[in-house]
């Protein structure tokens, strides 16, 4: 874990030019799977600094764009009723269900229609509504990967009140990357693997990228620099021919992650197969509420049938390219709907709702055609 190249460069423009004083031959794919790094990325406009030849691929590293379908139309639907308040991460508001244009395919048109629908910023303000609110049903849609399923924990852990449920889309990052991996055409030579996930999981779990599949790996924060600082490791371990995972952002990884988060996760949430928005589901991808917490399951507590819903409609909106762009396939520039029906004034998928999602960031950041 203890990287063999000297850490000598303090600065971005550091970085940059010994990246480009690299004498690589050909093209070189990375991924980048957080979106966080992608906005780090797209923002800084590091693509046009790289040399040509180093191609950075946004991955899947957007839980609102891969939260399915049926769990937003769900949502919806609970947000609805009378006795329900529904509470989620702002972002989740207006991420779009497939439903016929006379229904609200929104939390944000659920709450037009006259759904009680709340934003938070923390899952510590669904427990106050809850408990402001004895009277009526609280539901918590929460959807994330594992740093927003950490605090989610936290708070199931203590004392809830009788009238909380929680409706958790959350998933693990990794199993993502490894299914890319093994399928037959990856389209990536190298990772970059997200530091704030590491942080809580450690750093070990991306382990396998490394020890199956033999690519270069660097696990890098979100700052232009250790995002370069990881680039720089991956390339010079392709260059050399030393493949190891590379922790480079170690004042916030430790070995083993966050302990605590990590034993509080194992107590209250079992892992499952778990299905992924136009990708389909991926084995032990996902996480659900273990069987201590059933009467705050929300799925159970209403009686929900997800599996019918999933067969009711797509995973995506018609002529959205959201799911190749999670898996890397494609540029968000690529989908034909790009800038002209789809914008985040008026998003047609996913990805042009969140602020991890790739064409969000692109286009937010003026990447046009
Ligand atoms: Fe989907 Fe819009 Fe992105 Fe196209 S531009 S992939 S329609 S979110």
């Amino acid at each position: 874990m203890t990287s063999p190249f000297p850490r000598d460069a303090r600065t971005a423009r550091d970085l940059l030019a010994q990246i480009h004083a690299l004498p690589l031959d050909g093209k070189v794919r990375v991924m980048n799977v957080c979106g966080g790094h992608e906005r780090s990325i797209t923002m800084a406009g590091l693509r046009g600094a790289l040399p040509p030849n180093i191609e950075l691929i946004p991955g899947p590293g957007c839980p609102v764009c891969v939260c399915p379908e049926e769990d937003v139309h769900a949502a919806i639907q609970l947000a609805l009723r009378p006795d329900v308040t529904l509470v989620t991460f702002g972002d989740m508001l207006r991420v779009p269900a497939n439903v016929p244009k006379t229904e609200p395919r929104s939390l944000e048109q659920a709450r037009a229609a006259g759904g009680d629908v709340r934003p938070v910023a923390s899952p510590a303000e669904a427990l106050t509504i809850a408990r402001d609110n004895p009277g009526r049903e609280v539901v918590f849609f929460a959807a994330g990967f594992e740093t927003t399923t950490a605090p989610v924990v936290a708070m199931l852990a203590g004392d809830l009140p009788p009238n909380l449920s929680v409706l958790l889309s959350a998933r693990l990052t990794w199993p993502a990357v490894a299914m890319l991996l093994d399928s037959e055409e990856a389209g990536f030579d190298a990772l970059i693997a997200p530091g704030h996930v590491a942080t809580v999981m450690g750093p070990e779990e991306w382990g396998f990228v490394v020890d199956k599949h033999g690519l270069p790996t660097a696990i890098a924060g979100f700052e232009t620099d250790s995002i370069l600082r990881a680039l720089l490791s991956v390339l010079r371990q392709r260059l050399e021919g030393r493949v190891f995972l590379d922790n480079c952002y170690t004042g916030v990884v430790r070995p083993g992650g966050n302990p605590t988060a990590r034993a509080l996760m194992d107590r209250t949430l079992d892992v499952v197969d778990a299905n992924w928005r136009g990708i389909g589901v991926i084995p032990a991808s996902g996480f659900a509420l273990g069987a201590d917490l059933a009467a705050h399951e929300t799925v159970q507590r209403f009686g929900l049938d997800l599996n019918a819903a999933r067969k009711r409609a797509g995973q995506m909106p018609p002529g959205c390219d959201c799911a190749r762009v999670v898996l890397g396939k494609v540029y968000p520039d690529q989908c034909a709907l790009y800038g002209r029906a789809c914008t985040p004034r008026t998003p047609i998928g996913p990805c042009m709702v969140s602020d991890e999602g790739a064409c969000r960031i692109w286009w937010s950041s003026g990447v046009r055609e």
